[in-house]
Order: structure tokens, then C-alpha cells, then sequence
């Protein structure tokens, strides 16, 4: 079985927690696109864990993780990863992590440049989580990437970064400030060779896996809305999070999904900047913040949040081709008396429910529709029928305008927090 987990919104959904609960069902867990911008949070008998670029099964003994070719890693970032989880007493060891020699690194200079640039935007900003993503996504485009393969001849790579660093100088150098190649090469033989032992053809190994009967998940980072291609465009990401490039991302481009599982929310959150039209604001933004613990987990920012947007949602299912849908933190609903739901947009005066882009997308108002809230604790609740009649009331509404069955409602932050209908 070939699985892949996705975001059908814009990110935060809950990928983790769902990856997390899944993986107790397959061998090997594969992350496929994006670096450590990427805060996927699981809650289980072992503690609470930030996962920024190792895959969400490495919680669990029995798999095998694999960081696909479609990465682009920060090597110090990811030995302070592995060394956290060392000391929460998880072992992460070349048997049940490996990075693939595709990968690319995401260097300290595409940080600087990505701080650099982000400061120069000031009030037109991406809302970049200033870790260096889209400049190292972008070099990889431009040909003058470093993969973490490359990490094997030290000759070869340091005249590489020599003529890198030159070429990125001519630009850094107008901002006061110089990248130092020799630095660079530090970096890269101190973090590098902590890392070689996990280095793996990962397409090979995952290759190996399938026609041993192995059953693999696939872990995308952000949401349908975010995907370079698809999505909100300048404001996505710089990598495609869509399930069609799981396989790509993950070094198996033969291989076919058997399913895809798309996660999204009970209502709409947004870090960063960007077209949001479900956006809520004043006390009802800040009430619901608030309950649904709404910080990013990677950069603590305080989350935009928002009604549960049907127009986005369906475009993020249809993207993303989902087959089946978990619906997470629906709990944190529980205070609402009535429940804002944006049923379609307002565009120049006219309505619509097919999602837009560009122009015309920043000029959407939204349209809400209010349901009756439910007003119970629904932490406990294990089984449909436990939900009160107004929460499985929101579930139909939304199951049947998006068209796609919600198999799984997440009711807390825990493992076990699901219903499964
Ligand atoms: P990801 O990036 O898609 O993996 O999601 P994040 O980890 O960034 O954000 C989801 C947040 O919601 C995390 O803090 C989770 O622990 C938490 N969470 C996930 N599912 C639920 C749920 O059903 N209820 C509540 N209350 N919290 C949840
Ligand atoms: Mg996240």
C-alpha cells in the first residue's frame, strides 16, 4: 500500500499528528518536498515532539524513515534534531533514518539571503519563516545546488563553493555584507560528516521496499494552497506539496499512489502573508487563536485563523486528489455557538465557489454561513455516534461541499484523540 498524507489547506493542518497515528499501519515513512520550514507537532506516550525536517514515524520503532530527493536540508538544523531526540531517548540511527543523496543542503548563505531579502520587501514580505527555502530551491533551479551526495568529494565541492560564493557575492556584497567559502566548508565538513553515515540512495531502498510487499507513507509539508504551482502564488512555498509529486519527491517516480489522505482543519489558519478571505479578526480571531493554541511550530509567529473556507477547501481536495479526508482539532470548536463557515467568495460584486487566483483572488470577501455550535466537550468522544448532533451536522455540511468522504475527526492533540468513521 502506497499512501500519501497531505495538506489540503495551507499548512498546519495536523499532517503530523495523522502521520504519527497512521504509521502504526506501514513500514516505511517517506518526507518528499520542503526543509526545515516544515513544524510538524505529535503528541504520544513519548512526549511532544516538533519535527521540522525528520520525517513523523520516527517515533515509532518498528519503521524506517526516508528524506527524499524533493528535501532541501539544513545538515545543523537536522543534527540538533537528531540530537533532541536522542536526548528524549528516541534512537535515530542509520537503520531507521536515511537521507537521500539527492537532497539538497540548504546552506547558511541561503539563510543570510533569505533574511536579506525578506528585510528588503519590509511591508510587501512573503512571510518567509527565514530558513533559507526559497533560496536554496531556487539555486537548485539555477544549477549551482549542492547535494548532500556531494558531501563524498570534498575536492570537488570545495571548488563548487568557490565559484558559488563568488557568483553570490556580486549581489551579498551591495547588502555590506561577504560570504566566506572557507566558513562554508567548515560548515560542510562538521555537520556533513555527523550526517554521511545516514546518506542513502533513498529511491533504491524505497524501490527495494515496495517489491518486498512493504507498505510505504508518504509525508508532505504545507498544504494544497502553498504548492508552488497550484497554490497562492508569490505567497506558497518553493517546492510542490501536492500527493501527484510524492513519488517524484521521494526518488520512486515509477511508482503509483494507492491512496491519498487529505488533512484539514475544523476551521482555517494561515502563517504568514497572503490572500486569506476567510480571515476573522478582532475578539473572534483572537478567541479562537487562543483555543486552537494558533503559534506556528516552527517559528512561534501567531497563526492568521479563519471560518472553515469551503472554496478553498474543495480546490485543495480536487489538487490534491484525495481520496478520503481527516478533519482535525474540530474540539477547539467547542466554545462557538454558532460556527462561521465561508460557503463562497464575493468578487467585483458577483459570487463564486470556484477558488480564484491572482488579482481577482486578493478582491475575494468572503460569504459566511453560520451552523449551530455544539457546545460540548468532544475530547472524549471515540465513536461517530458519541458526537453531539450539531458536530456531526458541521461534518455533513462539510463532507458533502467538498465531495469527498471525511474519514477521520480529530478531537484532541494525543494519538489516540480520533474518531474514525
Ligand atoms: P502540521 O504542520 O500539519 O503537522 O500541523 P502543526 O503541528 O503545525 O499544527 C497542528 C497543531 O494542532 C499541533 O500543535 C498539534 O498538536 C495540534 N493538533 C492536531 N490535531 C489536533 C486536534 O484534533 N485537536 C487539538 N486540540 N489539537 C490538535
Ligand atoms: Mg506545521
Amino acid at each position: 500500500m502506497l499512501t500519501a498524507i497531505v495538506g489540503i489547506n495551507w499548512g498546519d493542518e495536523g499532517k503530523g499528528r495523522m502521520v504519527d497515528l497512521l504509521s502504526r499501519d506501514y513500514d516505511v515513512i517517506c518526507r518528499y518536498q520542503g526543509g526545515n520550514n516544515a513544524g510538524h507537532t505529535v503528541v504520544n506516550d513519548r512526549g511532544k515532539f516538533i519535527l521540522n525536517l525528520l520525517p513523523s514515524g520516527i517515533l515509532r520503532e518498528d519503521t524506517v524513515n526516508v528524506m527524499g530527493p524533493g528535501m532541501v536540508v539544513d545538515l545543523q538544523h537536522l543534527c540538533s534534531e537528531i540530537e533532541t531526540l536522542h536526548e528524549k531517548g528516541v534512537s535515530v540511527t542509520p537503520n531507521n533514518l536515511k537521507i537521500s543523496d539527492k537532497a539538497f543542503i540548504c546552506l547558511p548563505y541561503h539563510k543570510q539571503q533569505d533574511i536579506l531579502e525578506e528585510d528588503r520587501l519590509a511591508d510587501k514580505k512573503y512571510g518567509s519563516t527565514r530558513r533559507g527555502i526559497a533560496p536554496v530551491y531556487g539555486d537548485k533551479y539555477m544549477k549551482k545546488g549542492i547535494r548532500i551526495g556531494d558531501l563524498t568529494d570534498f575536492k570537488t565541492l570545495e571548488e563548487k563553493i568557490n565559484d558559488y560564493t563568488t557568483w553570490k557575492n556580486l549581489t551579498i556584497k551591495s547588502y555590506g555584507e561577504e560570504i566566506n567559502p572557507r566558513e562554508i566548508m567548515q560548515w560542510l565538513s562538521e555537520y556533513g560528516e555527523k550526517l554521511l553515515p545516514y546518506m542513502s540512495d533513498a529511491g533504491g531502498f524505497l524501490s527495494g521496499a515496495v517489491k518486498q510487499g512493504k507498505d510505504v507513507l508518504f509525508e508532505a509539508q504545507l498544504g494544497a494552497l502553498r504548492d508552488i504551482d497550484y497554490g497562492i502564488y508569490p505567497f506558497t512555498t518553493s517546492s510542490q506539496t501536492l500527493a501527484a509529486y510524492a513519488t517524484i519527491g521521494a526518488g520512486v517516480p515509477g511508482l503509483k499512489l494507492d491512496k491519498t489522505i487529505g488533512v484539514m482543519k475544523a476551521y482555517s489558519s494561515c502563517v504568514g502573508e497572503g490572500p486569506f478571505a476567510a480571515e476573522l479578526f478582532g475578539e473572534d480571531a483572537h478567541t479562537l487563536r487562543e483555543a486552537g493554541a494558533e503559534y506556528g511550530a516552527a517559528t512561534k509567529r501567531p497563526r492568521r485563523v479563519g471560518g472553515f473556507d469551503i472554496v478553498a477547501s474543495r480546490f485543495g481536495v480536487q489538487t490534491q486528489g484525495a481520496d478520503e479526508i481527516a478533519l482535525t482539532k474540530l474540539d477547539v470548536m467547542s466554545y462557538m455557538k454558532k460556527i462561521p463557515v465561508c460557503v463562497a467568495y464575493e468578487i467585483d460584486g458577483e459570487l463564486t465557489t470556484t477558488f480564484p487566483m491572482g488579482a481577482r483572488l486578493m478582491r475575494a470577501r468572503p460569504v459566511f454561513e453560520y451552523l449551530d455550535g455544539f457546545g460540548k466537550d468532544i475530547t472524549k468522544c471515540r465513536k461517530i455516534d458519541e458526537l453531539p448532533k450539531e458536530a456531526i451536522n458541521y461534518i455533513n455540511f462539510i463532507e458533502k461541499k467538498i465531495e469527498c468522504p471525511i474519514k477521520y475527526i480529530s478531537v484532541g492533540a494525543g494519538r489516540d484523540d480520533i474518531v474514525t468513521k
